[in-house]
Formats: C-alpha cells, sequence, structure tokens
C-alpha cells in the first residue's frame, strides 16, 4: 500500500516564523519600524483565550510589538467599536484582530466592518474580501492564505488542477476558494448542499476539507495521489475521557491513497498564526509605503 507524504505544517510554520523575524529586524534597521499588532479578546472562550496567548507569544518572538485588550464579557458594542476607533488611530499599532467568537449581545459584521481596512490583518472586512474576489490586493485570512502556501509548497505550479473545497465560510472556504482560482485552478466549493459530495472529491488533484465534522471524508472520496489539506480541528472522546483532536478527514484511511496530506494536528493549525504574522509584517509595510518583502520560509 502506498503511503502519502506528510505535509509538516508545524516544521514549514516555523520556518516561515523565523524568516519573518528576519524582515521585522530589517524593517527595524532600514526603516526604524516596528511592527505591533493589536489583539482584542471581548469573550471568555477557553480556546480562544489559549489562542490569543500564542498570537501575543509568537508575534513578540519574531520581533513584533503585541499588545492584548480584554474588554470586560459585557462590553457593549459602542464600548468595542470605541476600543476599535483607538486602535484605528493608533500609529504603533499595524494591525487589528478582533477575536471570535464575541460574546452574544455584540454583533460581529460592524466591529469587523470598524477595523481600518490596511489594518484588518485577519481579512474579514468586506472590502479585503470584495478585493480578493476581484484580484486586487487585498489582506488575506490567515487559515486560506497557510493552506496555499502548504499546496504550494507540496505540489508547485496549480494551474489546470482540480480543487475542490469543502466548506463555504468566509473565513475559510470562499477565500481559499478564491485563492486557487488566482493559482488557475479549476475550483469546486462543496458544501451541506452539494448532492454527491464522495463524487465531487474523487476528481480533485488537491482536496481542502474545512466542515467541521470529524473524520467525514472517507480514504475511498481520495483520488489516488492527490494533495489532501485537512483544515478541521474537532475533538472525539477517547476511553480516558481527555478527547482526542482529529480532522476532518479519517487520516489512517487517506494516508493510504492521497500523495501527500497535512496530520491534525501539526498541519495546517500553525501555519495560520505564522501568517497573521506575515499579514502584520505586510500590513505595517503597506502602511509605511515600504515594498512589501517577498517572505519565503527559512532553510529547513
Ligand atoms: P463553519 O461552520 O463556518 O463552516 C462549515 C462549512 O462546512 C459550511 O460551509 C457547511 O456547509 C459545510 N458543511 C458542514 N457540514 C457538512 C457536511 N456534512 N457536508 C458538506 N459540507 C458540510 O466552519 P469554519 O469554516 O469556520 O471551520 C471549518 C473547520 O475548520 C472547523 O473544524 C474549524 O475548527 C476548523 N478551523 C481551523 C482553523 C485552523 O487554524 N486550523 C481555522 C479556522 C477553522 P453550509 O454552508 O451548507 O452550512
Amino acid at each position: 500500500m502506498a503511503t502519502a507524504t506528510l505535509i509538516d505544517g508545524k516544521q514549514f510554520a516555523a520556518r516561515l516564523r523565523a524568516s519573518i523575524a528576519v524582515h521585522v529586524a530589517q524593517l527595524k534597521a532600514d526603516h526604524g519600524i516596528t511592527p505591533g499588532l493589536a489583539v482584542v479578546l471581548a469573550g471568555d472562550d477557553p480556546a480562544s483565550q489559549i489562542y490569543v496567548r500564542n498570537k501575543g507569544l509568537q508575534a513578540r518572538e519574531a520581533g513584533m510589538n503585541s499588545f492584548e485588550y480584554r474588554p470586560p464579557v459585557t462590553v457593549t458594542q459602542t464600548g468595542l467599536l470605541a476600543r476599535i476607533a483607538e486602535l484605528n488611530r493608533d500609529p504603533a499599532i499595524n494591525g487589528i484582530l478582533v477575536q471570535l467568537p464575541l460574546p452574544p449581545q455584540i454583533d460581529p459584521q460592524p466591529v469587523i466592518g470598524a477595523i481600518t481596512v490596511s489594518k484588518d490583518v485577519d481579512g474579514f472586512h468586506p472590502l479585503n474580501a470584495g478585493l480578493l474576489a476581484v484580484g486586487g490586493t487585498a489582506m488575506v485570512p490567515c487559515t486560506p492564505l497557510g493552506c496555499l502556501m502548504l499546496i504550494k509548497a507540496q505540489v508547485g505550479n496549480l494551474a489546470g488542477l482540480r480543487a475542490v473545497v469543502l466548506g463555504r465560510s468566509n473565513i475559510v472556504g470562499k477565500p481559499l476558494a478564491a485563492l486557487l482560482l488566482r493559482e488557475h485552478c479549476t475550483v469546486t466549493l462543496a458544501h451541506s448542499r452539494t448532492r454527491d459530495l464522495a463524487e465531487e472529491c474523487r476528481r480533485a488533484d488537491i482536496l481542502v476539507a474545512a466542515v467541521g465534522k470529524a473524520q467525514m471524508v472517507k480514504g475511498d472520496w481520495i483520488k489516488p495521489g492527490a494533495t489532501v489539506i485537512d483544515v478541521g480541528i474537532n475533538r472525539i472522546p477517547t476511553p480516558d475521557g481527555k478527547g482526542r483532536l482529529v480532522g476532518d478527514v479519517d487520516f489512517a484511511a487517506a494516508v493510504e491513497v492521497a500523495g501527500a496530506i497535512t496530520p491534525v494536528p501539526g498541519g495546517v493549525g500553525p501555519m495560520t498564526i505564522a501568517c497573521l504574522l506575515l499579514n502584520t509584517l505586510t500590513a505595517a509595510c503597506r502602511q509605511h509605503g515600504i515594498p512589501v518583502p517577498e517572505v519565503k520560509p527559512a532553510a529547513g
């Protein structure tokens, strides 16, 4: 039985962060600019607390300034918008990220829409989404950007390949479909109303699963030799009660069929924060009219 190449996102992300750190140091040395990332955490979601802590840590490790704002869970829409307005005005802050989910009294769309477009390092602002759709200079959402980097590193030229993206969310599926289209793939965006999901998947040279359903994609849904990117993060029960993280793909079966596959954990996940740092560096350069460097992962 063939065994797929493992796409090591953890290692790739570490190499990317190392390279970002070099560019950050260069920006400081040449222009006296230190990119600043502000993360706003309004909810009390335990997973969000961990993400925010890691984002701050990794930003500092890359030589950036990291600012954290933790309004109370009872914060009002007006209060949160006032905080965003302050961050928009602050020249030390180049990137603003509002950690989702927000508390139930907050409508996320106006909050995201209030972030200055050039500081929207999550790429969720409707203007950035529109720019990506029309092929403009957008801030690209971090997880799809990370997926694309892994795919390109594995496959090289994507022109003419068939890509199937499972999941059409605004934060993963839709922007990734736009990115793959930009790379000249023939893209299918599948979702919960797609008629024959397995058959659609079997046509894919590149298959991306971003649905949030544990091990939904079976081995016989995969075209032999395909590149499989598993974005899903799902916790399944284990006898010891601790649970275990798995993706949207049945990894044990898929690894026998695919040409290359990302594991969960250690695949797409680490790329998301690395791309957030990349976007913050990009934002700082654009805001100061400095050419954006081409950041390639440091040699492994
Ligand atoms: P959403 O819940 O926003 O979207 C899920 C998408 O999957 C929807 O488009 C939905 O279709 C589709 N879907 C759900 N069930 C099925 C099904 N049975 N068959 C086909 N399609 C289905 O999720 P996200 O995009 O936010 O996240 C997806 C997964 O990726 C989650 O596991 C999440 O934890 C993970 N994730 C991982 C990140 C990382 O850094 N690695 C970052 C972000 C997300 P429809 O639109 O028709 O409802």
